[in-house]
């Protein structure tokens, strides 16, 4: 019963990221910086705020652009019996920015989170005396609430001197925080989660136009978007050579190039096999063995010409899904390197490319699935100017009849590719690690290791009995 009335007290009235917000207005993002006073330190602030304040803090830098647009940190003060949550902001002149209270536990006093409290103290500097009660008080207290006010006032000295003394004071120390901590966004394309961080300046922008490209080449060549480009070439099949874009022609050439290279074991024309196996909509089913028969003749390296413009044969579709997103990391990385960035990932997921490395690393590290084991890695790799990219029997598989199928195919026997767990590859871009590491999980452990010796890349092949086969330079 105790408890329940207790808990019936707390009222939160904003969340974390609201009440930054307010704190430091104008900030685009926030980097957290875990601090730790040093003895010195804490001594002297506890002189300027008359009262000792904790050693561990962490501070947000609230960033505009490139730049500092200033600092906050959020504090809990007991007011009378039990501690007020709630953030200060602070300017890059060491003024209060704006106070935001959070979470109230008191009985009564929560009239403290009115503006008519929290107004007086935007402003406030290092020589103010910030103090609502005493003869030396430079702030009016809401009656009833004077233990709570006091609180406010304490926690807002305490932030105000802490930040003026670890970041004021030092400016640099904001900015080598920022340095290390890159700028991170993540956006939904081609139907999964595209993360990139960036270092350096002018990242905020370049992630913006990575995104932009992504999506520009997405409308292109996604086969979930029946007016892409894509899908009108395979809804002529049979119909003839087709003028394509020169975006477009670029792609199927590199599609053409992996079918070559690993010898068919990467083969777009897949497309209506994954269909009749419901992979593509997520209707699974098991298709007839005369259904995979009829399908055969869609199938294969000469059912598409890209000799002087794209013709794909009757019945023939083009499946982008086992290089399109290695594609778009190449494109992204492109757009990147361009605007300048040399220190970036860009993480779809499956395929990720590491350009340079984050400032005073190797590289990026990089996380090796396990494919027994969501969210398990079973190693990592630290990667510089190189791309990842794993193919998995875990993802869109389905069970029927007691038996596993998995979404990728092996294109001489129309059915799922077995003997492979999951094939990682590391190689100079994403397209090809992309399409190989689709390509060696058709080929399994023993011919997928040779084919990857062969084209100097690296792989890591695991069975379905967990048992790993890698390239000697992995
Ligand atoms: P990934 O996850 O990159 O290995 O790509 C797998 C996807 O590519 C599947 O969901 C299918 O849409 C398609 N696919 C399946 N098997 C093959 C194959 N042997 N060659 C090319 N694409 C394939
Ligand atoms: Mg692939």
């Amino acid at each position: 019963m105790i408890a329940l009335w207790l808990a019936l007290q707390v009222e939160h009235y904003l969340t974390q990221d609201e009440a930054l917000a307010i704190a430091v207005p104008g900030a685009d993002r926030f980097v957290a910086a875990p601090i730790t006073l040093t003895a010195e330190q804490g001594e002297a602030i506890r002189r300027r705020v008359r009262w000792a304040v904790p050693a561990e803090w962490t501070i947000y830098i609230g960033v505009r652009g490139d730049a500092v647009a200033g600092y906050a940190a959020i504090t809990d003060v007991v007011g009378k019996y039990h501690p007020i949550t709630f953030a200060v902001g602070v300017t890059t002149d060491a003024k209060v920015a704006d106070v935001a209270v959070m979470t109230y536990r008191e009985e009564i006093g929560s009239e403290v989170r009115e503006r008519r409290y929290l107004d007086q103290f935007p402003g406030l500097g290092t020589d103010s005396r910030i103090q609502c009660t005493g003869a030396r008080r430079d702030l009016n207290y809401i009656s009833g609430a004077t233990m709570s006010c006091e609180a406010i006032a304490l926690g807002t000295r305490m932030v105000l001197h802490v930040i003026d003394e670890v970041f004021v004071r030092r400016p640099e120390a904001a900015r080598a925080y920022l340095q290390e901590e890159p700028v991170r966004q993540s956006r939904m394309r081609m139907g999964a989660m595209l993360r990139i961080a960036a270092h350096g300046e002018g990242a905020k922008e370049a992630i913006d136009a990575a995104f932009e490209e992504v999506a520009r080449i997405e409308k292109i060549i996604t086969n979930y978007d029946p007016d892409s480009e894509l899908s009108r070439l395979n809804a002529a099949a049979g119909d003839g050579p087709q003028e394509v874009s020169a975006d477009l022609m670029a792609f199927l050439e590199a599609m053409r190039r992996w079918t070559d290279e690993t010898d068919g074991a990467f083969d777009p024309t897949v497309g209506p096999v994954v269909r009749a196996w419901g992979f593509f909509d997520g209707n699974h089913r098991v298709p007839s063995d005369d259904e995979l028969e009829a399908l055969r003749k869609a199938v294969g390296r000469d059912r598409w010409n890209l000799e002087r413009s794209a013709e794909l044969a009757g019945g023939a579709a083009l499946d982008p899904g086992a290089i399109g997103k290695g594609y778009a990391v190449d494109l992204a990385v492109a757009v990147l390197k361009a605007r300048g960035i040399t220190s970036a990932l860009v993480d779809f997921g499956s395929t990720q490319y590491a350009l340079g490395a984050p400032p005073g690393r190797d590289g990026w590290t990089i996380g090796v699935r396990d494919p027994f084991k969501e969210d398990g890695v079973v190693c990592t790799v630290t990667l510089r100017d190189a791309a990842f990219s794993t193919s998995g029997g875990y993802e869109r598989c389905f069970e029927a009849g007691g038996k596993r199928y998995a979404h990728i195919l092996d294109p001489r026997t129309l059915r799922p590719a077995e003997g492979t767990a999951s094939a990682s590859v590391c190689c100079a871009d994403a397209t090809a690690a992309d399409a190989l590491s689709t390509a060696l999980y058709v080929l399994g452990p023993e011919a997928g290791c040779a084919l990857a010796e062969k084209l100097k890349v690296e792989t890591l092949l695991i069975d379905p009995e967990g048992r790993q086969t890698k390239t000697a330079g992995w």
